[in-house]
């Protein structure tokens, strides 16, 4: 097994069971990277790399073009030989059934990034540990999130907790699983990044609403402050994979060109525009455009009008509306 170090903006640990503290190197498997020299005016960056082969298979989403479908998202990123999976999926076994039904092994996944605690993305998580334990027990050990995952939620101002990632947390460390808590955007594999909460530069409202959050002066509206994005730097640019969105596919795709590299966008996963007016839909992929924005392949809750709107700025291959058991090479 090749080890490589783990480059860290920013990764603490929320608790000291937990393995990580600022700008720590932890080993993490992966293949040599292809090193980019850090700007001499910019000698705080770390050393970053770019990834040489991305493989994404999505394991959840509504449309099946194999397994089962459903109203969650769930995707294998494969760089370099390192597997990752993003996301877990809504119900417990669909993750499970639709990676069998692809043909994919998940006792070769090390880590996982969960992109928010919605239920959606986060309900495999447990199953999928378990399925895996006695045979592989380093798989799908390490969770990767962003700072606010675990703060309390309550919905239409009753107190009982819906954040499940709280009691979820308990049992995943309990079977030796752990969890890393992310403030800022960190390379946790040569190429490979989380992007930790995403600052809301422009006013992009896509969240459905409902849920408090506990805030230093009371509770407020969730704006689900830990939505975070896998961004993976290659040759042909920054791959975002979003899971639901939340902060808003304008605002990822702006930090992640501000805080990894300047480079054209490829956009993968759910970017919660379902419910979004056409106004807002042009002012995005515009806006996208403007970024860069070489393809779009959307799923969960982006929405077929958000696929349309891309297609009018993108060649008829780079664009798409993407099943369970769709695949992506770059
Ligand atoms: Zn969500
Ligand atoms: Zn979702």
């Amino acid at each position: 097994m090749l080890c490589a170090a783990l480059w860290s903006l920013a990764c603490a640990a929320e608790s000291p069971a937990l393995v990580e503290t600022s700008r720590s190197r932890v080993p993490v498997e992966a293949a040599q990277p292809q090193a980019r020299a850090t700007p001499a005016d910019d000698v705080a960056r770390p050393v970053q790399a770019l990834a040489n082969s991305v493989d994404v298979t999505i394991l959840s989403t509504s449309k099946a073009g194999i397994g089962e479908g459903e109203w969650g998202f769930s995707a294998l990123v494969e760089v370099d030989g390192m597997r990752i999976l993003f996301d877990t999926g809504a119900k417990r076994e669909t993750v499970l059934r639709n990676a069998k039904a692809a043909g994919v092994d998940l006792g070769g996944v090390s880590s996982v990034v969960l992109s928010h605690h919605h239920d959606d993305h986060v309900g495999g998580l447990m199953r999928l540990r378990n399925s895996v334990a006695s045979t592989a027990p380093d798989a799908l050990k390490t969770v990767h999130v962003a700072r606010g995952m675990f703060e309390s939620r309550h919905v239409g101002g009753k107190r009982r907790e819906v954040n499940e990632m709280l009691e979820l947390r308990q049992t995943f460390e309990a079977s030796g699983g752990v969890v890393l808590v992310h403030d800022e955007p960190s390379q946790i594999a040569p190429g490979v990044w989380v992007t930790g909460p995403v600052p809301r530069l422009h006013p992009e409202h896509n969240w459905g609403g409902g849920r408090q959050v506990r805030g230093p002066t009371g509770w407020v509206e969730d704006q689900l402050h830990e939505s975070q994005a896998l961004v993976i730097d290659t040759e042909a640019g920054l791959l975002v994979v979003s899971g639901c969105g939340h902060a808003g596919i304008v605002n990822i795709a702006t930090h992640a060109r501000n805080t990894i590299r300047e480079a054209p966008i490829h956009a993968l996963g759910g970017f919660h525009l379902h419910r979004a007016d056409s106004e807002h839909l042009a002012w995005t992929m515009e806006q996208l455009r403007a970024l860069g924005l070489e393809s779009f392949y959307g799923a969960h809750c982006t929405g077929k009008a958000a696929v349309r709107e891309a297609a009018k700025h993108l060649p008829a291959d780079q664009v798409a509306e993407v099943a369970v058991g769709w695949t992506l090479h770059l």
